[in-house]
């Protein structure tokens, strides 16, 4: 033992929006992440699924449509599809990164399972539109169905699910003995393919997992020192875009707290980061959460910028 452990959730810059930025995003990203395997840390890396899980959920939703033969394939399978292929991508830069510098190490990527509760209150309220955009009379017609639609930013409608909370990282025990093996972990993509146990029988269920609470949970699990969230702004701010906005750096948990009830972060994009961030920081003494842009992950875990809190 003796090496630190982080979590470190990637952030849709991390991957890029399509398979070609892709490729040249996650060499950007795993020079980042080998930086860090230099200075000693021992990592597990999960990452989010937006535009990708959309792309997929796009052409199975497109080929039902065009060939009457296929059944639509489930969300669950989509999220599993998209962890896969994603996790291949980054699994593959980082060993490249690895190899070029000398570095023995193993990388690996598990396809993991979050369950959640089936009556978790987030089932009656879906908050996350997801697939392709539809006119007002298809999403009558799924709503008609009972699959809920709503109307995306002005751009059309979309399919909405619901964003449980995980209760339990199903390949928890697998992560960690890899982990202790000393392999580079990608793990909990896209938040996980949720699910729900079914008398001992782990079944899919509709809906999407935030990476961000699913990274806070592993990190937590891994007893891990630090849970760090790399995305496109080098910190959180209060009054985002707005004449007087002020970028935190230090800031308490009470300090963080009191800026989500007074609504400084946006729900969907930095309100989940800070409050898994309070969340994780929280759970033990001695825990500290960043946030911050992916360039700035080394710096910021030096303590020389980001978003930190800590109790
Ligand atoms: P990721 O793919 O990393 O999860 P998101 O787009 O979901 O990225 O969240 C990061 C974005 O949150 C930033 O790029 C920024 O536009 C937005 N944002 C919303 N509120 C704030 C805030 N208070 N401070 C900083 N960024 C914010
Ligand atoms: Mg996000």
């Amino acid at each position: 033992m003796g090496n630190k452990r982080v979590v470190i959730a990637l952030g849709g810059n991390a991957l890029g929006k399509d398979i070609e930025e892709q490729k040249i995003a996650v060499s950007k990203t795993a020079k980042v992440i080998v930086d860090l395997v230099i200075q000693g840390l021992d990592i597990v890396i999960t990452h989010g699924n937006g535009p990708q899980i959309g792309m997929i959920q796009d052409a199975m939703d497109n080929l039902v449509v065009r060939y009457h033969i296929y059944k639509q394939v489930p969300l669950p399978s989509s999220i599993a599809m998209s962890q896969g292929y994603i996790g291949i991508d980054l699994q593959n830069a980082i060993k490249y990164e690895l190899y070029s510098r000398g570095i023995d190490k193993k990388v690996s990527t598990i396809l993991s399972q979050v369950e959640v509760d089936k009556d978790d209150p987030a089932f009656h309220h879906p908050t996350k539109p997801i697939g392709r955009f539809m006119t007002k009379e298809e999403a009558e017609q799924n709503e008609a169905h009972g699959i809920p639609c709503m109307e995306d930013a002005g751009r059309g409608y979309r399919i909405v699910v619901a964003s449980p909370m995980p209760k339990r990282i199903c390949e928890l025990l697998t992560i960690k003995t890899l982990l202790n093996a000393g392999h580079i972990v990608i793990a909990c993509g896209g938040g996980g393919m949720p699910v729900v146990n079914e008398n001992g029988r782990l079944v899919g269920v509709n809906a999407v997992v935030d990476k961000d609470n699913v990274s806070c949970l592993l990190a937590q699990n891994l007893d891990a020192e630090q849970l760090v969230i790399l995305t496109a702004v080098e910190h959180a701010a209060l009054n985002f875009g707005k004449e007087n906005q002020v970028w935190l750096s230090d800031i308490s948990i009470e300090d963080a707290k009191r800026y989500v009830a007074e609504g400084h972060f946006a729900p969907g994009s930095m309100l989940p980061k800070v409050e898994a961030s309070i969340r994780f920081a929280e759970s033990k003494p001695g825990r500290r959460s960043l946030i911050t842009l992916l360039d700035k992950a080394s710096d910021g875990l030096a303590g020389k910028t980001g978003t930190v809190i800590q109790g």
